[in-house]
């Protein structure tokens, strides 16, 4: 419609309200999330081009981020190794050379069909060199415009929008700003005090700037390190960080279950053990001692590598609160690390007469029944189980201490589903994913840490090696030497069943051949396709010695104690994780021998593959293990993608930005320090913002 009329816009104006816009391509928008004006100038240029970088081919040196126009000369889909993914290849020259773009994945279904051979291009992203020569991974390809010669130096690109090309985003969002005014936006939500000390600009400067850099600073926004960059990116680990500060200041309000007693069960529970307590394990301990006693919940993180005996920490805790008179419950991650830990508990904790339970997904109902009536009525001292126990019918009497094992995987929200059960109990979270600072300070940034920095004496680290499939056999000899010498062994496969599509040899096959291969070996199987029940005999079998060789999917990822097998083989180790094949090495390593990991990879395996396992070869220490995984993969997937506060940036990168995040973990803590209920006048905005993203009890 020409004669649309005239209206003011606002933040939450709809997109389709802007002049040029209409119906059809708010649509679009709409269908990318982006409805309002808001979430239009929200959506941050991906990266900028410099025009001035423009540059030829045969000039390029790895490194440089450069823009150069070019033709395009072929485009290939190529095969990836034995998987079934596959690369894009556009190769394109100009009269002065050629170079190669690949691309891992496809941006979206369709976007290479307009690059026909002869077609002019821009290309514009960071030169890399692989194997002795220059190309581009994942570079910004795309039409050369016609207005392109008209615009100005420095030039944000966006990232396209079901082929709505970048420029057409940009013009739409200076159209915005040219109908918009400061006071049309909203306050600034950052008092003056908080800006001044921690050097951010105000928010609306900070949304123009980005949109429209200036080009004396090209450096700095190609770097993400613009002063509007820091304003926009310290704001959002401030909302997250400011949340995280008020659960905080929440539960160090609340009452929580007194529990301070003469501490005998401590003592014998200590006496009872083959071996001392490490000192590490002594200091968590005392950490969570006091927090029993202080009067208000408990709510700590105890980080400790694989192997550390973070189970006999949750022990003494749980032998504490019995001792006076308070319920405990743990939740493990799966059934088989729920069991184990039940048969540990029968081990250490009957003897000193408290009573135990198990309740997972496979207990029968009958026994369910009355195993949740002795819960009720106060019967059950430690209850242990999987995620079964967050039911509804599991009531318990007097419930003063909830235990999380190893739930690295939780989100800040998630995991106070088993706290409700109780009437703010205290709460224990274990984890053996040793976690980078910067996610410690956003996912457990209301946790308080206790860390388990030394491992049972004895251990000697486990020798890794990463062979290629060829040198197999040799790999099986010695474990094979190992088995003579009484020892046991896991063999890991990274998947269940043989799948036509994925040419890996799985679990199930190999150990048929193996068992043929070694008839007088006992093998035994394990994956997660079985029931818990079979599961748990197969476990137990392998934990008595009658196995010898355990072939397995990942089911054993975590947790699984089995002192004496020391050499696990991983089989297609490149398709793991780094944290994972942390995890899986940790299995091995657990008692007084010598422990082995050999990781064997596949053929056609990735450059990046290689490194990663080339690094556990180097390193046995988690934390950087996990340091480097996190910058390889990201938050996102280092998490699994279940984190809530983490998907959530829209430009803030946790790898990147690391100082930024500590400024603005401060400011917060700051903030309700000075005001913990968010109260003067100048932190209206700030308690409104908090309340609207997380409700009204988010304010202490
Ligand atoms: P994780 O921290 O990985 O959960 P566990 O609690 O499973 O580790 O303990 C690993 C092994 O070390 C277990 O077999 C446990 O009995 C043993 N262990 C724990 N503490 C000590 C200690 N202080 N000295 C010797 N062995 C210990
Ligand atoms: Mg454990």
């Amino acid at each position: 419609m020409e004669n649309r009329l005239w209206m003011a816009l606002r933040r939450d104006t709809a997109i389709q309200f802007l002049k040029g816009v209409g119906p059809k391509l708010g649509d679009l928008f709409s269908r990318k999330g982006l409805k309002t004006i808001q979430d239009l100038l929200e959506f941050y240029p991906r990266s900028y081009e410099d025009r001035r970088a423009a540059r030829q081919i045969s000039s390029l040196r790895a490194g440089d981020v450069v823009s150069l126009k070019a033709q395009v000369v072929t485009v290939h889909s190529v095969p990836m190794g034995r998987s079934s993914r596959k690369m894009v290849d556009v190769v394109v020259q100009d009269p002065t050379g050629r170079i190669h773009c690949k691309f891992f994945r496809v941006p979206y279904r369709g976007y290479f069909e307009r690059f026909t051979p002869f077609k002019e291009v821009r290309v514009v992203g960071k030169v890399l060199e692989y194997r002795g020569r220059l190309e581009f991974h994942h570079p910004d390809l795309r039409d050369i415009e016609p207005d392109e010669e008209v615009q100005d130096d420095l030039v944000p690109l966006y990232t396209e929008i079901e082929g709505l090309a970048s420029s057409k985003i940009h013009k739409l969002v200076k159209l915005a700003f040219a109908q918009l005014k400061p006071a049309d936006w909203g306050d600034e939500v950052f008092p003056e005090w908080l800006r001044k000390t921690y050097d951010v600009i105000p928010r609306w400067d900070a949304l123009k700037r980005i949109h429209h850099p200036e080009s004396d600073k090209a450096r700095e926004y190609l770097d993400m390190k613009s002063a509007a960059h820091r304003r926009l990116i310290f704001e959002e680990f401030f909302w997250l960080e400011l949340y995280l500060a008020a659960r905080r200041t929440g539960f160090k309000k609340e009452q929580g279950p007194l529990i301070d007693p003469p501490g005998e069960g401590a003592k014998r529970l200590r006496a009872s053990l083959p071996f001392q307590l490490t000192a590490a394990q002594e200091r968590a301990f005392e950490d969570i001692r006091r927090d029993l006693a202080s009067g208000s919940p408990m709510h700590r993180l105890v980080q400790g590598d694989v192997g550390s005996g973070k189970t006999l920490v949750c022990f003494l805790a749980a032998v504490t609160a019995a001792e006076s008179g308070y319920q405990s419950t743990l939740m493990a991650p799966t059934e088989i690390l729920a069991e184990q830990h039940f048969k540990n508990a029968r081990k250490f904790l009957e003897p000193l007469g408290l009573r135990l339970a198990l309740l997972t997904g496979s207990t029968r109902a009958a026994e369910r029944k009355a195993l949740l009536a002795e819960l009720a009525a106060g019967n059950i001292d430690l209850l242990i189980g999987t995620h079964a126990l967050i039911e509804d019918e599991v009531k318990f009497a007097r419930l003063g201490l909830v235990i999380v094992d190893e739930q690295h995987r939780f989100g800040v929200e998630q995991r106070g589903e088993l706290k409700n059960k109780g009437v703010s109990p205290h709460f224990l979270v274990m984890t053996a994913t040793p976690i980078p600072r910067t996610l410690a300070m956003t996912v457990y940034g209301d946790l308080d840490v206790s860390v388990i920095d030394e491992l049972p004496p004895g251990r000697s680290p486990i020798q890794t090696r990463v062979i290629f499939d060829s040198k197999k056999a040799q790999a099986l000899d010695f474990m094979m030497q190992q088995l003579a010498k009484g020892r046991q062994a896991y063999i890991v496969y990274p998947l269940v069943e043989e799948s036509e599509k994925i040419d890996l040899k799985d679990a199930v096959s190999e150990f048929e051949a193996l068992k043929a291969r070694f008839p007088a070996v006992r093998f035994d199987l394990l994956h997660g396709k079985m029931k818990p029940a079979e599961k748990d005999a197969v476990m137990e079998r392998f934990r008595a010695g009658e196995t010898q060789v355990l072939v397995s999917t990942t089911v054993i990822e975590v947790g699984v104690d089995v002192p004496n097998a020391n050499i696990m083989l991983i089989e297609h180790a490149e398709r793991f994780g780094l944290s994972q094949l942390h995890q899986l090495r940790g299995r091995v390593g657990r008692g007084e021998f010598k422990s082995f990991c050999i990781m064997i990879l596949g053929y056609a395996v990735s450059e990046e593959a290689r490194q990663r396992t080339e690094f556990m070869e180097r390193t046995t220490d988690g934390f950087k293990i996990a340091e480097f995984d996190l910058e390889l993969r990201g938050p996102g997937e280092f998490l699994g993608t279940r984190q809530s506060g983490l998907a959530g940036f829209k430009m803030a990168n946790l790898v990147r930005d690391l100082a930024i995040l500590q400024e603005a973990r401060e400011a917060a803590f700051e903030v309700l320090h000075h005001d913990p209920q968010l109260k003067h006048r100048d932190h209206q905005a700030l308690r409104n913002e908090l309340i609207h993203t997380h409700g009204p009890t988010a304010v202490p």
